[in-house]
């Protein structure tokens, strides 16, 4: 900017400052008067100069003066002023009028002059009103927006402030929105998505590859004899169990499937690459491998392995609901061959699965349409060979599937609770059979009859055994209950309480299948056990190498150390029983001996032996160890 710009813009600023000021808005009617009261004084001074002197230029100063004064007062206090400065001015005219009827000279042409002057007042009075109406106007504008601006301002604060507010509560929101997502999608103990979330984005990937023509498989993982762990460790170990699997499953899964937590010691592997059946198991073995590392709880090393069961699709099924089902039942599959297995989906499959559906309808009606039957397997000592006793046997011959294998549809009856009806239908059978052939032979012989564990644990069991004692009149001191590890709960309590409540009606208890299940020895100790059956698939291994041997006769002295009689089922050779002989081994059962027989070949057998007189009870044979 130059300086003559500068110059000129500060000559406007003051000029405008000045008019700012001349034109003041305030219409102030006694300041207006006050100056009219100095316009009057000066009106009559210059009616005194100008009636003493004619001194013409003098007299134009002093009109200038009052015309100065009359545009002052217009523009400064407009109305007011206008009025006031119109009075002087007409003060003026009379005065002038006066002087020329006394004709005094020049004073028409004062009286044009002040007429002039009010001309003149009366149009800057008109435009300054006109303008204060603008300014007013503008003022009044200013004002609303200043107004506005005001209260944009708060609104806008306040604006911020609900924006922080929704901000936060966005935040809180989200957080809520992506825990509840946790809570529904994620399993809490593993961290890996659980079932509700596997189905979701199985029913995405089937989609998926539905739409693009791919193929994936879908791998159900069941880790073997989970539940001992948590019987004998506590769930606190099982959980830690979990959690260490789960962890050691997903380094190993390939980052483009999906492994999910199913519930349980159940997982779901979804391979979402288009693998061959040879890629998909040779990777499932690496995972399998993997598992069966021992993981550390506490001061314990555990080993557990995994049943596998693979289904693809679509080779095995276009609709993924089908798919869990069948990976499911080839999982079954890999259990039922033994456990710690890999098995892929086979239509033969599935052909089981439907026959189960009906199997479980035809064993529905099989005590009715009297289908059912018991067998008997004799129990021999191994030193005197005498009989002991028989175990019952369940037997299932359909009109519809023919014989049914028991290991079969007992666990089916356990799986839909069945098992309590059969249960005890075969109870009451064995003591009414027992109960005719002592009337008739006056033998005494144990019988051993086979209870599931979810028969056992049932609350009310004790008093079932005890009202079909009572009703067929079956000594209790004649009945054996057998009952597998499974049968134990977490608490060893109700366990201890049942076998008590047995011991009480004069019934002993057998521990079954000892050896398969997970801590069979603790289980010895704590619990109040009569007698040990070590499982078959020890006795097969008899013979077969120094290791198993050594496993045998260790379990016989270690259980003989607790004073419980062993007996050894699934004898078939002499080899087998010599060497069970050999150890001690104090009862004998086994097709060596005798396979399940009928109550007809029961009957022979006790014929044969009535002339044997000599018969030592369990009880007789033993009590002298017992004590
Ligand atoms: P378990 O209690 O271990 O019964 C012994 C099984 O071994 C019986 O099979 C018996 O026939 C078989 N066995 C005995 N000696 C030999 C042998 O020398 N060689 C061979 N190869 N096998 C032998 P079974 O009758 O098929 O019963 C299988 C399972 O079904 C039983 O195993 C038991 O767990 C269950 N079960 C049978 N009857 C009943 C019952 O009335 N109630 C319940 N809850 N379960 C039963
Ligand atoms: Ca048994
Ligand atoms: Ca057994």
């Amino acid at each position: 900017m130059t300086k003559l710009q500068k110059n000129e813009k500060g000559g406007r600023r003051a000029m405008i400052r000045i008019m700012d000021r001349v034109m003041l808005p305030g219409n102030n009617v006694s300041a207006a008067l006050k100056i009219s009261l100095v316009g009057i004084i000066y009106l009559l001074a210059e009616g005194l100069i100008m009636f003493r002197s004619a001194d013409w230029f003098l007299v134009c100063v002093l009109m200038q003066g009052q015309m100065l004064i009359s545009v002052y007062l217009a523009l400064r206090y407009i109305r007011s002023g206008y009025m006031a400065a119109l009075g002087l001015n007409i003060v003026a005219v009379i005065q002038e009028i006066h002087l020329v009827m006394i004709n005094r000279p020049n004073a028409s042409f004062f009286f044009i002059f002040y007429i002039d002057i009010i001309l003149a007042i009366s149009l800057i009075t008109y435009y300054a009103m006109r303008s204060h109406k603008i300014y007013q106007e503008a003022l009044r504008q200013k004002e609303e927006i200043s107004v506005a601006y005001y209260r944009a301002a708060v609104s806008e604060e306040q604006l911020w402030k609900k924006n922080r507010e929704l901000e936060s509560s966005n935040q809180v929101i989200n957080r809520d929105k992506q825990e509840m997502y946790r809570l529904a999608n994620i399993d809490p103990l593993t961290q890996l998505p659980n079932r509700r979330m596997l189905q979701r984005r199985l029913d995405e990937i089937g989609k998926e590859a539905k739409e693009q023509n791919r193929s994936f498989a879908l791998v159900f993982i069941d880790l073997d004899n989970f539940k001992n762990v948590n019987d004998t460790l506590g769930h606190q170990a099982g959980d830690e169990l979990i959690r260490y699997m789960a962890f050691n499953l997903s380094r190993l899964t390939h980052t483009a499937d999906m492994l999910g937590h199913f519930g349980g010691d159940e997982f779901v592997l979804i391979i979402r690459r288009a693998l061959q059946k040879e890629e998909i198991m040779s990777y499932i073995r690496r995972l399998a491998a993997m598992l069966k590392k021992p993981a550390v709880l506490g001061n314990m090393k555990i080993a557990v392995s995994a049943s596998f069961g693979i289904a693809m699709f679509p080779q095995d099924s276009p609709h993924v609901s089908e798919l869990l089902r069948f990976a499911d039942s080839a999982m079954y599959q890999s259990k039922r061959d033994g456990k710690n297995r890999i098995r892929f989906f086979e239509k033969s499959l599935l052909d089981d699965l439907m026959n189960e559906t009906k199997l479980v309808q035809g064993l529905k009606s099989a005590i009715q349409n009297r289908e059912l039957y018991l067998v008997l397997q004799p129990q021999y000592f191994a030193e005197g060979g005498e009989l002991r006793g028989f175990e019952v046997l369940i037997r299932w011959k359909s009109l519809k599937f023919g014989f049914v294998s028991p290991t079969r549809f007992v666990r089916l009856a356990e799986k839909n609770g069945m098992i309590l009806q059969i249960g005890e239908w075969a109870l009451k059978q064995t003591c009414l059979m027992m109960k005719n052939l002592e009337r008739q032979y006056g033998c005494s012989v144990k019988l051993a009859v086979n209870v599931s564990a979810v028969q056992a644990m049932e609350p009310d069991f004790v008093g079932t055994v005890a009202r079909i004692l009572n009703e067929t009149g079956f000594d209790p001191h004649h009945l054996e209950i057998e009952i597998t590890e499974t049968a134990f709960s977490n608490s060893m309590n109700p366990v201890h309480q049942m076998i008590a409540g047995l011991h009480e009606l004069g019934v002993v208890v057998a521990l079954d299948d000892f050896g398969t299940g997970y801590s069979s020895l603790s289980y010895l100790q704590q619990l109040p056990f009569d007698l040990v059956k070590i499982d078959k698939t020890f006795i097969d291994k008899i013979g077969l190498d120094l290791q198993s041997n050594q496993f045998v006769s260790t379990i016989i002295s270690m259980v003989h150390q607790m004073n419980i009689p062993v007996l050894a089922e699934g004898v078939e050779t002499e080899q087998q029983r010599d060497f069970l002989r050999l150890k001690n081994c104090d009862l004998i059962q086994g097709y060596l001996y005798g396979k399940p027989m009928s109550v007809s070949s029961v009957r022979e057998l006790l014929d044969r032996l009535k002339n044997k007189a000599t018969k030592k009870s369990i009880d007789q044979n033993f009590s002298a160890k017992k004590d």
